[in-house]
């Protein structure tokens, strides 16, 4: 059962909120959305561009590091028709990308790599003063030191971690939190200045002001790979539109499990993305 002061996840609390498209928007009225894209995995980033652009990002583009391999810009280009690939060679390409004030939205962590290198590229994203997502190995990157993390979040930043990344990123908050979900996503939020996004199968949605909502609609066929580089995609598909960050969270939760509901076993991460549209016409 859900607390008193806490929301169970409904379009009803953001659905006033959801972009709107009217008949003078345009691609570049619709918002800018940028995503790393690693090597060599490359799918997760792939995925998640995907997603941002289901969910109305005018313009998306991938982040392409050329700094491992120049196959990657091969990859990345071929296998995506909609979205925009821009190769980075040096670090200095990435701050120079992001000074360009049409990008409204930042991604980085699926498929990123664990280290030094993705360290650097977050903290240049949270430099650059743009809403920024980070997920799986942009978390992980900062295990032996979150303070770093929490002291460039700054501006408007959601963190989209499984339990896995939680535990190693808010070890501290596991410590003193103990194992309530809700209080420990409320503790996270509040200890990183970032919404929080819980996963699991009763994600917790919670900010640092002490909002907090937990979604019921997942069905466990999102228990697949792939299956969060979608939401971390389709969240910054929201706030690339300016959708206001805690609501952003919480409908991109909401609509990435209605995408998955009553698709049945042999889902895979693949299958989501087509199946927004009818989301967003169930909900219109
Ligand atoms: P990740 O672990 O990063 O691939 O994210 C998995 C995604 O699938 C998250 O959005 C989870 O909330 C969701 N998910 C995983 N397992 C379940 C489950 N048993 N029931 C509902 N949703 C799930
Ligand atoms: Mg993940």
């Amino acid at each position: 059962s859900i607390p008193p002061d806490t929301f169970e996840n409904h379009p009803a609390l953001w659905a006033d909120d959801l972009p709107l498209l009217n008949q003078h928007s345009n691609k570049y009225s619709r918002g800018h959305a940028l995503v790393w894209g690693g090597w060599p995995t490359t799918g997760a980033a792939r995925m998640a561009a995907l997603s941002a652009a289901r969910v109305g990002a005018g313009l998306t583009t991938v982040a392409v590091d050329m700094s491992q391999s120049y196959l990657a810009l091969s990859v990345y280009a071929a296998t995506l028709t909609s979205i925009m690939v821009k190769p980075i060679h040096r670090h200095q390409d990435l701050a120079i990308l992001l000074e360009d004030k049409r990008i409204t939205g930042l991604l980085i962590g699926p498929g990123a790599g664990i280290g030094p290198d993705t360290q650097a590229r977050v903290l240049t994203m949270l430099k650059s003063g743009q809403t920024t997502v980070l997920d799986a190995d942009a978390l992980t990157s900062f295990q032996h030191k979150p303070s770093d993390l929490f002291d460039a979040i700054t501006g408007p930043c959601v963190l989209t971690p499984h339990e896995g990344e939680f535990t190693r990123l808010f070890k501290d908050v596991v410590d003193s939190s103990g194992h309530d979900k809700l209080s420990r996503a409320r503790a996270a939020a509040k200890a990183s200045g970032a919404i929080v996004i819980l996963k699991g199968n009763d994600t917790v949605i919670a900010a640092p002001d002490g909002r907090a909502i937990i979604n019921t609609n997942a069905p466990s066929t999102l228990a697949t790979a792939g299956s969060g580089d979608l939401l971390a995609g389709i969240v910054l598909g929201l706030l690339t539109q300016g959708m206001e960050p805690f609501h952003a969270a919480a409908a991109a939760v909401w609509l990435h499990g209605a995408a998955a509901n009553n698709f049945g076993p042999g889902l895979i991460a693949e299958d989501l993305p087509y199946r927004l549209p009818a989301v967003f016409k169930q909900l219109a």
